[in-house]
């Protein structure tokens, strides 16, 4: 089983991945865990990575395909050969563009596989943009609330020390919407892929996280 959870910034992702991956005794691969991994371990793709990250840049779509291609081997090859005993692969984070989407499929292909479900947590904009905008520090004590869903009692007043809530400018509402504009702009044509190959599963993902874990084990079930 191989499966591409997709889904925007603030989507639950890293929720409901891990816990996916457990429930089916899944491989949970995120690219962001496998980037520090590589990085950490110093090997050739690692530290070429790192060069891109370290400009500020993106990593290339072939440095991610060549990573996420030998992290597969290397899991499969855990599995054991047969098909019954390969473990399951959820891949997190991946592929993020229509160039990885197709370089996926052609590494996949190669060994006699291929992706099986992508499954894409759908989370309104404005809810999105609540969850991900509402976050504020104290200026003077550094307490975390949300605006949302952990205020403090008093609006803008730090309920620990009076202290003034300040936002980070990439978490205003409307730095908020361009990263997800951003995120769009990329990932349709992804969505796109998938669903014309009839593997795309659209799940809500604005209820609780047990009500959208039960909804995502379903859609891996399909
Ligand atoms: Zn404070």
């Amino acid at each position: 089983m191989r499966i591409v959870l997709m889904g925007p910034p603030g989507a639950g992702k890293g929720t409901q991945a891990p816990r996916l991956a457990e429930k089916i005794n899944a491989h949970h691969i995120s690219t962001g865990d496998m980037l520090r991994a590589e990085t950490a371990a110093g090997t050739e793709l690692g530290l070429m990575a790192k060069k891109f990250m370290d400009a500020g840049d993106l990593v290339p779509d072939q440095v991610m395909i060549d990573m996420i291609a030998a992290q597969m081997a290397t899991q499969t090859a855990v599995g054991g050969p047969g098909a019954d005993t390969e473990p399951g692969i959820i891949l997190d984070g991946f592929p993020r563009t229509l160039a990885q989407a197709e370089a996926l499929d052609e590494a996949l292909q190669a060994t006699g596989g291929a992706i099986d479900a992508a499954i894409m947590l759908d989370v309104e904009r404005d809810e999105l943009v609540r969850r991900l905008a509402g976050r504020a520090t104290c200026a003077n004590c550094k307490a975390p609330y949300h605006l949302t869903f952990s205020p403090p009692s008093k609006e803008g007043v730090c309920d620990n020390c009076g202290g003034n809530l300040v936002q980070r400018p990439d978490d205003q509402p409307e730095a908020v919407r361009h990263r997800l504009h951003v995120y769009d702009d990329q990932t349709a044509p992804v969505l796109d892929y998938y669903r014309a190959k009839d593997k795309l599963t659209v799940i809500d993902g604005a209820g609780a996280p047990d009500d959208v874990f039960k909804l995502l084990l379903a859609a891996a079930r399909r």
